[in-house]
């Protein structure tokens, strides 16, 4: 075996790499990457199962106050249709959910803070309680928000955030957002923190292949989620929108498939360090590859996010180009997704939460239960 070789091995041997190790792991091909992928399969295999949970997606608005500069639904975008799902909607697409046995459904939208969206999010969440008699686990991934907030909808039954912190080098975060006081790192981390200490599953990632990024800003982004302990993750490759002032890099950006390729080696990575958190097979994988999410459960992910926002919006929620299956209904979506997830040796629990079996081991090691 050459030194190479060995190398990777031995430090696959371990669950807690350093950041040069991370870096090397990053770089991996050919038999190596295959013995990264063996090994982040075993784990999940181990720890979790050949077991896939869905969340039903519901893009309920794409009106959003900020102006991200990778983000096909930032503020400046006048090439866009806004929309917002009424109530009824919202709570038809929870009951698809509901009537077809997801576990969970997550709530998505632009970015807004105001009296009125925080009322309405908290009515909206009584009802589907309601609807589902308790049943149906509740993800929210909608921005940066003051702590009350975060309070409030958790007491009315949110119970898992997804904030993405994007990256987490501060200086690639001001590079791709406006910089003013709107945008700013420190709040973003600042709001995970105010998540994880009112009591959420909280959930963070970061975008892969954006321009200005490094190998080592990445081994840094798995670093942090390994120190911040989080406990989900969903994270996918950065997709150019035409309509984005980041396009204007399109010119430097590693290829698509790499943005890929690197994408899967972050999740195996992951999977390594954190055996137990929830990772999301994130849909832009599939706007790369169609059997792109399909490849990240079998190597380490073990959450999907079935899109059920009523089809007539889907085309107006483009986050980034070329986004896939914008032109199906719910039902489409669901039996599509559970034929790929027997492709990829796995199976759809339903009925169940599905929640991040690292939270249970965090709040207890914290004290709190
Ligand atoms: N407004 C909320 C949630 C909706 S955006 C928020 O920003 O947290 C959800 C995610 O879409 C963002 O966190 C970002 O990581 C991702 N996203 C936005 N533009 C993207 C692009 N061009 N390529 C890939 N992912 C993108
Ligand atoms: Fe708005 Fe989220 Fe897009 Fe930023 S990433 S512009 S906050 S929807």
């Amino acid at each position: 075996m050459d030194r190479y070789r060995m190398k990777v091995n031995q430090i696959l041997e371990k669950d807690n790499f350093s950041k040069d190790e991370i870096v090397l792991l990053l770089g991996t091909e050919g038999d190596e990457k295959i013995l990264l992928f063996k090994k982040s399969a075993a784990v999940k295999e181990k720890h979790i199962g050949k077991k896939v949970w869905f969340r039903g997606l519901i893009e309920f608005s794409n009106v959003c106050g900020k102006d991200c500069l990778y983000c096909g639904i930032r503020k400046g975008n006048k090439n866009l249709k806004r929309y917002n799902l009424s109530d009824e909607e919202i709570l038809a697409a929870a009951k698809f959910a509901y009537d077809n046995r997801y576990g969970s459904i997550a709530l998505q939208s632009g970015e807004l803070e105001s009296q009125l969206v925080t009322s309405r999010i908290e009515n909206l969440l009584y009802r589907i309680k309601e609807l589902s008699d308790g049943k149906l686990g509740i993800t929210l991934s909608v921005g940066e928000q003051k702590p009350e907030v975060y309070k409030k909808w958790f007491d009315a039954g949110a119970h898992r955030y997804l904030l993405r912190v994007e990256s987490t080098n501060r200086d690639l975060y001001r590079k791709i957002h406006p910089y003013n006081k709107k945008h700013d790192f420190d709040r973003r981390l600042e709001c995970l923190k105010n998540l994880q200490e009112i009591g959420y599953q909280t959930g963070t990632g970061v975008m892969i292949g954006l321009p200005f990024q490094t190998i080592e800003d990445l081994a840094g982004d798995l670093l942090f989620m390994n120190d911040f302990n989080v406990d989900m993750c969903g994270m996918g490759p950065y997709i150019e929108h035409a309509d984005t002032p980041l396009t204007e890099y399109s010119g430097n950006l590693l290829p698509l498939r790499e943005r890929f390729d690197l994408t899967l080696k972050m999740i195996a990575i992951l999977r390594i360090m954190m055996k137990d958190i929830n990772i999301v097979a994130a849909t832009a994988l599939q706007a790369i590859d169609p059997v792109g999410r399909e490849k990240a459960v079998k190597i380490g992910a073990n959450i999907l996010m079935p899109n059920i926002t009523p089809g007539k919006y889907r085309d107006s929620y483009k986050l980034y180009d070329n986004k896939p299956c914008t032109d199906e209904s719910a039902e489409d979506c669901q039996s599509c997704l559970e034929a790929r997830v027997s492709l990829a040796d796995a199976e759809v629990v339903y009925g169940e939460w599905g929640d991040s079996k690292h939270y249970d081991k965090r709040r207890k090691d914290e004290g709190r239960i």
